[in-house]
């Protein structure tokens, strides 16, 4: 275990040809047994940042500092770091446990019982000790996920880096994985940083998400920071599923006016708002609502389609041209083409700068705690637990 710092982090490719920004700038800390998950489209920098940490690529600018010591120059075998990807590239010629054995073999003088002991208790913390003898040809998408993921984990690393290692496998055993490795992680209590494009893994799985888009931190939170307080238009509209509503806007004078919007602000909104024009308002087809009327604060539009999810409809809906998505609960219809009003509640709304992206406003939010029945431990047992 140890922390983990990125300093101004930059990598550029071919700095002297035809430069290429791999990532910009970066800076994140992480303490000893954090999980990080750096989370941004195809492209953003994610590999080039998690390859630099594991000594594959030789930063342009800034340092890596694992625990007190900065690593640049140190070779990746001398890191202490164990790295998985997406295609885990097992040895085909040898069993799962000669595979998870190797690196140990390779690079530790533990004796061929302390290695098998370590191999044999890590196998049966992943669920795969029978596995062991098997080819990765013997086994499946996920078992050989778990090989791979155990051959990383025998190896005690300081740092565990993870690079995209569910893409390959299928939504189901995804959803699995992505808590087997949340747990594994917890208990282990490796600093962990864990690369995705996938949203939903993001804010699952991380302590906190790093954003990156074209190489630069976006922000830097914990998934519910930056779902509720998103830094930027490209934050507010990356996490959450289905992405939030953008409505371009202009002011006028007390009002927002574009897109199929003429929407009123209040004093305090007008206040966060200041002297920007262009406005960018948001919201999250979550929070938006179909009404039977139209009234200050709602836009009118066109039902396209309706997409059943059984306990939730998604109302496709076209306004001024642009495709709106309302969630509405599942035992609400509406009919293709029916003229609706979309409510856009003021208390949900988030404001962009339209020249900047910056977020001029984001929404309170009200969180509320469930308050668990308050069993003593033996009328538990009572009552059958
Ligand atoms: P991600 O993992 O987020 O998809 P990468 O870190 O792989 O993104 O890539 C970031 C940027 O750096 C991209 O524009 C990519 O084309 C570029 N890049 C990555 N590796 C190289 C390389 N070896 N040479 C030149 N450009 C590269
Ligand atoms: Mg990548």
């Amino acid at each position: 275990m140890a922390t983990l710092q990125l300093e101004h982090l930059t990598k550029i490719y071919n700095a002297h040809s035809n430069p290429v920004v791999g990532v910009e700038e970066l800076d994140i800390e992480l303490d000893e047994g954090n999980f990080l998950v750096l989370v941004g489209p195809s492209g953003c920098g994610k590999s080039t940042t998690l390859r630099s940490i594991a000594g594959l690529e030789s930063p342009t600018s800034g340092n890596i500092r694992i625990g007190d010591e900065v690593v640049n120059k140190q070779e990746p075998k001398d890191r202490d770091i164990a790295m998985v990807f997406q295609n885990y590239a097992l040895y085909p010629h040898m069993t799962a446990r000669q595979n998870m054995s190797f690196g140990l073999k390779m690079t530790t003088d533990l004796s061929a019982s302390e290695i098998s002991a370590r191999v044999e208790r890590v196998a049966s913390m992943m669920g795969i000790e029978d596995l062991l003898a098997d080819k990765p040809s013997e086994l499946s998408g996920g078992q050989q996920q778990r090989v791979a993921l155990g051959r990383a984990i025998v190896r005690e690393p300081q740092v565990f880096l993870l690079d995209e290692p569910l893409s390959n496998l299928d939504a189901k055993l995804r959803a699995h994985m992505r808590t087997e490795i949340k747990e594994l992680q917890q208990d282990l209590g490796i600093t962990t940083v864990y690369v995705t494009h996938d949203q939903t893994e993001a804010m699952t799985m991380g302590d906190r998400i790093a954003i990156l888009n074209k190489g630069e931190l976006q922000q830097l939170g914990t998934p519910l920071e930056c779902y509720h307080s998103p830094a930027n238009q490209f934050v507010a509209g990356f996490i959450g599923e289905p992405s939030m509503n953008f409505f371009e806007a202009r002011r006028e004078g007390d009002r927002l006016v574009g897109s199929g919007l003429d929407y009123p602000l209040s004093e305090d909104l007008l206040t966060d708002v200041g002297e920007a024009q262009r406005i960018v308002l948001g919201i999250r087809p979550e929070n938006a609502d179909i009404v039977d009327d139209p009234g200050p604060h709602t836009v009118s539009g066109t039902v396209n389609v309706v997409e059943p999810l059984g306990s939730i409809n998604y109302v496709y809906v076209d306004v001024d041209d642009e495709e709106r998505i309302v969630e509405v609960p599942g035992t609400r219809y509406a009919s293709d083409g029916q003229r609706v009003a979309i409510r856009v509640p003021v208390k949900r709304i988030h404001l962009f700068d339209g020249e900047t992206g910056d977020a001029l406003h984001n929404p309170d939010v009200e969180e509320e705690t469930i308050d668990g029945l308050d069993f003593a431990p033996d009328q538990r047992e009572a009552a059958g637990d």
